[in-house]
């Protein structure tokens, strides 16, 4: 998943930068409001985090664009104790939650996993597949007790991030957005998602085949999950 951090404290951004990267997160650093509402206009996130105390942007301003243009991104507010008003009307604003610094990186982690669980209706961290059973919190892929440790680390994001957004057909430029960080403009630039699914299917295939993951023609990929 990607996030986007505008901050303006050079050190706490580049913490939570390396941090979230150590979580598998991809992430991209705004040091300025500027350059964030730039960011916010043409890319989509799937996490927005937004210092409300920025020197040049007003962060409640920022917090109005990011839900205009990325609708679907989960924007949590980094607010100084004392903004107290200015958190309540972020909530107002529709951010997802807030932290008040200084705030432990373990917090801002959890807190972002609780929000995705609860954004895309999952009640557990475990999720089973005709018998694939996958931890979302400990990213493995066990098959009746068997695990299969050769799924490397972007092709275990490829099949979570698919899982979050079950029944739901996403396009290999989404994928690339989401999980790579990187825009494709067109499907020829990225055959790299198909060989990844190639590679995914073939690992999980030595154990039964994998139905629920579908390639959607001329589309992308989805995971099916009845329930
Ligand atoms: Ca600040």
């Amino acid at each position: 998943m990607n996030v986007l951090i505008i901050e303006d404290e050079k050190a706490l951004a580049d913490e939570l930068e390396i941090f979230l990267t150590n979580y598998n997160y991809i992430c991209e650093i705004c040091y300025t409001g500027t350059t964030g509402s730039e960011k916010i206009a043409v890319n989509l996130y799937d996490f927005i985090l937004i210092d409300l105390g920025l020197p040049d942007y007003d962060g409640l301003d920022l917090l109005k664009e990011a839900k205009k243009n990325n609708p679907e991104a989960i924007c949590i507010i980094l607010t100084a104790r004392a903004e107290v008003y200015d958190r309540i009307k972020g909530l107002d604003l529709g951010a997802d939650d807030y932290l008040a610094k200084p705030f432990s990186l373990l917090e801002l982690q959890s807190r972002m996993q609780a929000i995705t669980r609860r954004r895309f209706g999952l009640n557990q961290n475990l999720i089973d597949l005709s018998g694939f059973l996958i931890n979302l919190t400990e990213r493995t892929i066990t098959y009746y007790n068997t695990e299969i440790n050769t799924i490397t680390k972007k092709e275990f994001d490829l099949i979570a991030y698919l899982i979050l957004h079950k029944n739901r057909t996403l396009t290999r430029s989404q994928l690339s957005e989401h999980i790579w960080g990187s825009i494709i403009n067109d499907d020829y630039d990225s055959n790299y998602i198909d060989a990844h699914i190639k590679n995914i299917r073939k690992k999980l295939n030595a154990h039964a085949p994998p139905d629920w993951l579908e390639t959607v023609r001329g589309l992308g990929y989805k995971i099916k999950i009845n329930s």
